[in-house]
């Protein structure tokens, strides 16, 4: 069996690469799934976020299927998180089902999502001993640690999308969250835009956590390089991954991206599912 096992190595030696883990210490591996879904790896750790929904996006279900079915890359995830219920991050019954598959997987959530899912999925509660809820009010935070990782959920206002004159996000709560992965501080925005940044800073005068990796909604770069101005002066991160990327006029998004670059070159774009790049990050 040991002679087979030589053999196979040498007559496939990336097969032994593949064998070690594939993000070194320091490093961390960020795969695109679709609009804010991210699969996030480092050297030890795997953090799934926003990444079981269909609305709004098609041919995803065999991501999903993957996702749900523990297939590599999806393997061995320490934690899902997820910002909001609305469909285009979101669908209940997949959630319900992966959670119900994996035991030993933990589900980080606020109140709101949790109540949410379990409207659609009524045995959905028998799952909580896997729930984190961290229910933050908007321009605080609350924190946890959850299979080692920590975790702080910041209440950071939903952007806002005005028909008739209502706010037609005005009562879905927003979660961010900041969490470590092997020393690695990630940030995940959710859906905001600049106003839920200055609406925190105006209550906490200033942003003290460290970030690493900003994974930030397209949003809040919309209007100029003001925005990005804000952003980097406020959050201070060492790159920024940019997601929910509007499909309809992803060309123009695009050259807009590639000019932020002029500003603040460690800016990531993943177009396709999938995409992936592994970041290094300095002086952790
Ligand atoms: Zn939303």
């Amino acid at each position: 069996m040991r002679i087979v096992l030589i053999i196979i190595i040498l007559i496939f030696p990336q097969g032994l690469i593949r064998l070690r883990a594939q993000v070194s210490q320091g490093e961390l591996k960020v795969t695109c799934i679709s609009n804010s879904g991210f699969l996030l790896t480092s050297h030890n750790h795997k953090v799934l976020i926003d990444a079981l929904f269909s609305y709004g996006a098609t041919s995803l279900k065999e991501i999903t299927t993957g996702i749900v079915e523990d297939k590599p890359p999806f393997d061995s995830v320490n934690i899902f998180l997820l910002s909001h219920y609305h469909a285009d991050h979101c669908d209940p019954q997949m959630v319900n089902l992966y959670l119900s598959k994996h035991p030993d997987l933990s589900f980080v959530a606020s109140k709101p999502a949790i109540s949410f899912i379990n409207g659609v999925c009524y045995d959905f509660i028998l799952l909580k001993k896997q729930f984190c809820e961290l229910t933050p009010e908007v321009n605080r935070s609350v924190a946890a640690t959850v299979k080692g990782i920590t975790v702080k959920a910041f209440g950071l206002k939903h952007n806002a999308y005005y028909r008739n004159g209502i706010d037609m996000n005005e009562s879905m709560l927003n979660v961010s969250f900041l969490f470590e992965m092997d020393g690695i501080s990630i940030f995940h925005s959710g859906d905001i835009k600049t106003d839920a940044l200055q609406g925190y800073l105006a209550y906490n005068s200033k942003w003290t956590d460290r970030i690493d990796v900003a994974l930030l909604c397209y949003g809040l770069f919309e209007s100029d390089e003001k925005d990005l101005d804000l952003v980097v002066s406020t959050l201070h991160p060492k790159y920024i991954v940019v997601m929910h990327v509007p499909s309809e006029n992803i060309k123009t998004c695009e050259a807009k991206i590639e000019n932020l670059k002029n500003t603040f070159p460690d800016i990531v774009f993943l177009k396709n599912r999938m995409e992936s790049r592994t970041l290094t990050i300095k002086d952790i």
